[in-house]
């Protein structure tokens, strides 16, 4: 990266190897034209965009950092842990991957049959035969553009609203992993693991036990964070030893998250989380480094 120029950093993004409408070089294009230097891919349940945006990156001058978004469970709730610096070719990882898409396969199709028994029924089978590419995921905005497109709900909001959310009447829980042991997974792939938008999920309760299985950050910054959230999580995670992480969630251009350039993480609290990955001795922190220049502890 030009030292001269300032770092503008995004560790929370989206392709379309999981609910993103970008494909990762087109994500990578976006990210350059904000002015964004180092980016975190982090898609749901699925590594496969990283490899895809390594080139792209390396040649646009963008730092890129290996991550994943994984949902875990708690009591029927849906946990988001996110990871950076994951060795996306780790054969543990990519088969517990493979585990968590299956039963999003398995509740998309659950929410088919709650959604045929409310007068609103659709061709699940297209919809998951249409995602079935290898190592991508799918999920709810999926199932939520099909409602727009037949005609029961105007938006994806209405959607989320009157079917899918949490507690609505087509509402599926996951089946799988907790977050406890999503954090293992992810330290196990040489990892670090972040809680993802803490104000959106609204049970700190839970972190003193994730910080005891190995949690190393909180995501202080998120476009769905209030300034009030923002300083709340600012303090928790000082409380808790823990780094601060951010990102703008960006999905698509106007669509769930902020667009890209709109929720930034300081660079101190980039070089914090980096630091960790670094102690946590298991592999030196990947990136694929935009400059080609090698940067101190970091693999090229
Ligand atoms: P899933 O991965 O199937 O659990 O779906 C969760 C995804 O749905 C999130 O990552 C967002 O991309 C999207 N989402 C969640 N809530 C909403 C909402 N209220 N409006 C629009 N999109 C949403
Ligand atoms: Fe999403
Ligand atoms: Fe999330
Ligand atoms: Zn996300």
């Amino acid at each position: 990266m030009d030292p001269a120029r300032p770092s503008m950093i995004d560790l929370h993004t989206h392709t379309d190897a999981s609910d993103g409408r970008c494909s990762p070089a087109e994500l990578v294009r976006r990210a350059v034209r904000a002015g964004i230097t180092t980016l975190a891919i982090t898609d749901h349940d699925t590594v496969a965009g990283v490899p895809d945006a390594a080139s792209d990156a390396a040649r646009a001058g963008l730092t890129l950092v290996p991550g994943i978004e994984i949902t875990s469970v708690v009591e029927g709730a849906d946990v988001h842990v996110l990871g950076y610096f994951v060795d996306v070719e780790s054969r543990a990882l990519a088969e517990f991957l493979a585990a968590q898409r299956a039963d999003r396969v398995r509740r998309l199709r659950a929410m088919g049959g709650r959604l045929a028994a409310l007068g609103c029924p659709l061709d699940i089978e297209a919809l998951v035969a249409s995602r079935r590419r290898s190592g991508h995921s799918l999920g709810r905005p999926l199932v939520a553009d099909a409602l727009i497109e037949a005609g029961y709900v105007d938006s994806v909001a209405e959607a989320f609203d009157r079917f899918l959310g949490e507690g609505r009447p087509a509402y599926e829980p996951r089946c799988g992993a907790t977050p406890v042991e999503v954090i293992g997974r992810i330290v196990d792939a040489g990892g670090v693991a972040s809680l993802a938008h803490p104000g959106t999920l609204n049970r700190d309760d839970l972190i003193p036990a994730l910080v005891g299985a190995g949690l190393a950050a909180i995501e202080v910054y998120h476009s769905d964070h209030l300034p009030e959230q923002v300083e709340r999580y600012r303090h928790l995670a000082a409380e808790h030893g823990l780094a601060a992480t951010g990102g703008s969630d960006y999905h698509a251009d106007g669509e769930y998250g902020a667009d890209l350039g709109g929720v930034l993480l300081p660079a101190g609290d980039y070089a914090d989380l980096v630091g960790r990955a670094r102690r946590s001795g298991r592999a030196a922190p990947r990136t694929v480094e935009g400059s080609g220049r090698a940067v101190p502890g970091l693999d090229a």
